[in-house]
């Protein structure tokens, strides 16, 4: 299969190729035809597994078929995870004016007040710097937001994030951006840790 086959965009088939990618991993190829047609996707495949494009991709395509700041948000548990991802919608999206914002603790308020400033299209971030954000930086709201991603779902729902990621839904009306009929995608691992499988989530709302 190709990023073409697929039903992947020239512009991004060409920055997948500047990556080196030379085809879709497996989580890839199954769930980025049900993201580009809209579908809610849970995602399971291991660290690795290159689940992070099998969001990204469609997120940025969706973005070039409809410009709009605010676009998605991408929740994840830890801060080296957030950068990560951020990084990749960078790689990904940097030739096309993609803009992002990453919110994590560890990081000057100031910068990402500046950075929020830009109205940028995606941010991505963990749930209480990013709470810390929408309840006190002026201009920032996800209340026009296309894309939601839990990351590593699993770490996400459990009781630690309770409390930030219930306000965030709140905060923004996101209730009803809960999974609506999810595609649930799933690769078996490679090897047989399976205590590394990881699910992710993202949500059309
Ligand atoms: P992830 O599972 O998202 O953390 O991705 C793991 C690594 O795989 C990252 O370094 C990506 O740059 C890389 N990657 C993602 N998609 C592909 C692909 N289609 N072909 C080769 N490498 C990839």
């Amino acid at each position: 299969t190709t990023f073409t086959e697929l039903g992947v965009c020239p512009e991004l088939v060409e920055a997948c190729d500047a990556m080196g990618w030379k085809e879709p991993t497996r989580i890839q190829a199954e769930a980025i035809p049900y993201a580009l047609q809209g579908r809610d996707v849970i995602g399971v495949g291991q660290t690795g597994s290159g689940k992070t494009a099998a969001f990204a991709i469609p997120i940025i395509q969706a973005l070039l078929e409809h410009r709009q700041r605010f676009f998605a948000c991408v929740l994840a548990p830890t801060r080296e995870l957030a950068i990560q991802i951020a990084k990749q919608f960078e790689a990904l999206g940097s030739a096309i004016g993609l803009q992002r914002s990453v919110l994590v603790g560890g990081i000057p308020w100031t910068i990402q007040t500046i950075s929020l400033a830009k109205r940028p299209h995606v941010v991505v971030g963990t749930p209480g710097r990013l709470l810390d954000h929408l309840t006190n930086t002026k201009g920032f709201s996800l209340n026009k937001l296309k894309y939601l991603v839990l990351d590593e779902a699993d770490d996400l729902l459990k009781v630690e994030f309770q409390k930030a990621i219930d306000d965030i839904l709140d905060v923004k009306k996101l209730r009803r951006a809960c999974l609506k009929n999810p595609v649930k995608v799933e690769v078996a691992p490679k090897y047989s840790l399976v205590d590394t499988l990881r699910q992710d989530l993202y949500v059309v709302p």
